[in-house]
């Protein structure tokens, strides 16, 4: 299993890292987690072939993990793919996805492609190989489930494993606490995030040695000098923060 880092930023992306974004390959598979809102020019750095992505999966609708969706379609039309491809949304948001295309005048019949929006759901997703991906609710929008109530959505988002036989990888995505996924860590590759746990709990996962551990995600303030990176080696003795770059590639 290939997995490369596309988009390692927060919210905010910087100089140097874009919003969420992954490229995975595994048994001939070739996928996409998430689709941050500068997914079209990590995919560009990256020199991605989009025309062999056949899913992409979208964790949840937070702009630096969704946004890049309507422009990365439009690139592959322009591109003159032919395959067709399947992007899974959150399932409460299905309908704002096939709303949202449309009024981007991004339409089946105009393309040179069809696009298929599957409802992701908690559970598994098999790729038509040995590649499953199984999806996990985390709690990361639960602080908006009243405003989001009074628009008649139900907020939703997923952590997710991804299994290749033996191959296992976690990729955490966006939490309220690292306590949602501690337990799923062992005996897999985890890419975990940085921007919402406290300290406490980033430095518990670098001394801790549960599996092969690095953060993603990750806030100016993580960065080498920044303030909860000297934070984290005055108080927790952590010397190396393992986080993963742009461009890094992990095998599997
Ligand atoms: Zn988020």
């Amino acid at each position: 299993m290939k997995i490369t880092v596309l988009g390692s930023g927060s919210a905010f992306s910087s100089p140097t890292r874009f919003n969420s974004c992954y490229v995975l390959e595994a048994a001939g598979e070739k996928f996409m987690i998430d689709c941050g809102s500068d997914a079209m020019k990590a995919l560009q750095k990256g020199g991605v072939d989009l025309s062999s992505v056949r899913n992409i999966f979208i964790t949840h609708m937070h702009a630096d993990h969704a946004a890049g969706l309507p422009a990365v379609l439009t690139a592959m039309h322009v591109h003159g793919r032919r395959a067709p491809i399947s992007v899974h949304i959150p399932f409460t948001q299905l309908d704002f996805a096939k709303t949202w295309l449309a009024n981007m005048f991004i339409y089946d019949e105009r393309l040179s492609f069809r696009i298929s929006l599957e409802p992701l759901k908690p559970g598994v997703v098999r790729l038509g190989s040995p590649v499953e991906l199984e999806f996990f609710n985390t709690r990361h929008l639960q602080k908006y489930e009243k405003c989001a109530a009074s628009f008649g959505i139900e907020p939703v988002s997923y952590s997710v494993i991804v299994r290749e036989g033996e191959k296992v990888f976690f990729f955490s995505s966006d939490l309220a606490s690292l306590d949602e996924v501690r337990g799923r860590l062992d005996g897999c590759v985890s890419l975990v995030e940085a921007t919402h746990p406290n300290l406490d709990e980033v430095a518990s996962l670098m001394t801790g040695g549960s599996g092969s551990v690095y953060f993603t995600h990750i806030p100016q303030e993580l960065e080498e000098g920044g303030e909860w990176r000297a934070e984290l080696a005055a108080r927790f003795g952590v010397k190396e923060f393992r986080s993963v770059s742009d461009g890094q590639v992990i095998e599997i």
